[in-house]
């Protein structure tokens, strides 16, 4: 039978997205939108959940995450949804799909390898292009699609890290403008990544300038989250100042014990600033630890070849093959004693010491299957053998089933992001879904945050450790990031609002994904609703590609 409204949530606790405690009552969805909230709500409707002891918050904003492409392998993005994601701003850290001639392709690590079976033909040219194939295929939640600094200058220079001409500026600050003037609704840069790490502040201000012309935020992975984090984060909120854009830091932490502290007072500054009038925002991933590519980057020696943004199985393979040699492990094992980091993570400037106590092992083959769960340090200890040659010994007798990530921030740093009000949460993943995962995913192996980022905040630090309120985590999750990128008419629930909803059990609401086995839904999230329709229930992706891609124009329509 079909009522007066599509749907109709009676009875929850509505956190409205604002930072106001709970209240009860009901709310009504009808044509994509919120149709009322209030107190019993006397209406039939085509479907009426019994929420009594539910909360309902608007649907969560990832503030920072790499969908662009994995939506065209995946549309429902099922990792997202089912933490109640229901909008991710993507093309971040200077990476977009467009603009995309031949020769910037390669320029993005969350690309394709165009050889792979499952990646569309890449068919468009320009942002347009990008966003009417996007449309073309509908997707599980809303997308907010930045222009990538790094993307748009490697259509100038290719992979030639260097400063600009004069004539390259002007080619790149006009390919800016085309694409903001298409509809990309703000600009991100990542000048830790080339070929933009020749580009200075000057470059970066002139870009920013355009993006003033046309209003939208300017979202900065920052020159250095290590050891020069802090004037990285100056260089940004100059720049920003300069040009006179808002600025949204992105997944602000300081990796390397010898940086912590590094992140507070990266905090206090913005606080500062802040209080002088500018307007800077900051995102932050709530895990302690990077990503799982990280060991091979920065343990293996540049002579295996390894590229951190290729599948890690593929690698492994060959890199194990080439270990079976006379000798070839006992060379390895020797190498990581005596230079236990790689230029690369010298550039980091993480400490031989920090590396072996702070890379866990995740996963391994039969030879290191009691190992699972220890820094590496600890578990060559138990084997008596170093660290260095516990590694290549695991390497070589099953590379492909070994994992190890990093933890490398400070639990401090964090309390301050999450003390500060105007910091939201981001995941930086690739919406994933639970058959696409297994060992890797665009190169990219899983980590918890795929699955757990949001229900993480929800139950640890709100639920058992009281650093934030739940409804102060709400609107971190919700109104703060649709304030910060223009999404009028989300990010709140009120009547005329877009009903994107999420329905969740706050007493037992949590991420279920583990280092070790990442890949879960998470605990307590009943139903997601994106544009009025339900995507996910009863832990399971219903098959709606309900989201839109919000480009400019429809950022508040
Ligand atoms: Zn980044």
């Amino acid at each position: 039978m079909l009522g007066t409204y599509d749907v109709l949530i009676a009875g929850a606790t509505v956190y409205d997205g604002t930072g106001a405690p709970g209240r009860k009552a009901d709310v009504a969805v009808k044509g994509g939108r919120i149709a009322e909230v209030g107190q019993n709500i006397q209406a039939t409707a085509a479907r009426r959940i019994d929420a009594a002891n539910l909360a309902v918050s608007p649907g969560f904003i990832d503030a920072h995450a790499h969908s662009e492409f994995g939506l065209f392998i995946n549309p429902p993005g099922e990792s997202q949804v089912g933490q109640g994601i229901t909008t991710e701003i993507a093309g971040q850290c200077g990476f977009s799909p467009f603009p995309l001639s031949s020769r910037a392709c390669r320029h993005s690590f969350f690309w394709p390898d165009p050889r792979r079976p499952e990646w569309p033909e890449l068919d468009w040219q320009d942002a347009a292009g990008y966003f009417k194939r996007a449309r073309s295929r509908g997707m599980g939640m809303n997308l907010v699609p930045f222009l990538g600094h790094l993307s748009a200058r490697a259509e100038v220079v290719g992979d030639e890290d260097r400063p600009l001409l004069p004539a390259e500026l002007r080619r790149l600050l006009q390919i800016i403008d085309d694409a903001l003037a298409q509809g990309a609704p703000g600009l991100s840069s990542g000048v830790a990544y080339k070929p933009s790490t020749a580009a200075d502040a000057a470059e970066l201000t002139d870009c920013c300038r355009v993006l003033s012309r046309h209003g939208g935020v300017y979202a900065a992975h920052v020159r250095s989250y290590e050891a020069g984090a802090l004037a990285a984060v100056k260089e940004a909120v100059e720049v920003a100042a300069a040009a006179g854009v808002p600025l949204q830091v992105s997944h602000l932490s300081v990796a390397g014990r010898a940086n912590w502290g590094q992140g507070a007072a990266a905090f206090e500054y913005i606080a500062a600033e802040r209080r002088r009038g500018r307007r800077i925002t900051a995102d932050v991933i709530p895990y302690p630890t990077q990503g799982l590519w990280w060991g091979p980057r920065i343990v293996l020696p540049s002579r295996f070849k390894y590229d951190w943004r290729q599948a890690w199985g593929p690698q492994a393979r060959r890199i194990q093959g080439e270990l079976q040699a006379a000798g070839a492990v006992e060379r390895l094992a020797r190498e990581l004693e005596a230079h236990p980091l790689t230029d690369e993570a010298a550039e980091l400037k993480l400490r031989p010491e920090d590396l072996w106590a702070g890379l866990h092992i995740v996963s391994a083959g039969a030879a290191g299957a009691d190992l699972v769960g220890l820094p590496l340090e600890e578990a060559a200890a138990r084997r008596g053998v170093t660290p260095g040659r516990l590694w290549a010994t695991l390497l070589a007798a099953d590379g492909e089933a070994m994992g190890t990530v990093l933890f490398s921030t400070d639990e401090a740093d964090f309390q301050a992001a999450a003390r500060d009000p105007g910091t939201a949460f981001c995941t930086d993943t690739i919406a994933t879904s639970p058959d696409l995962v297994g060992a890797s995913f665009c190169g990219i192996q899983s980590h918890p945050r795929h699955w757990g980022t949001f229900p993480r905040v929800l139950g640890l630090y709100v639920r058992e450790q009281g650093i934030l309120t739940l409804a102060e985590a709400i609107r971190r999750m919700t109104a703060l990031p649709a304030a910060t990128f223009g999404l009028t008419g989300r990010g709140v629930v009120r009547a005329g609002c877009w009903a994107d909803l999420v329905v969740f059990d706050p007493l037992r609401v949590g991420e279920r994904g583990t280092y070790t086995s990442a890949v879960a839904y998470p605990a307590g999230i009943e139903m997601v609703l994106v544009n009025g329709r339900i995507a996910y229930e009863a832990g399971r992706f219903t098959g709606e590609l309900a989201g839109r891609l919000l480009t400019r124009d429809e950022l508040s329509a």
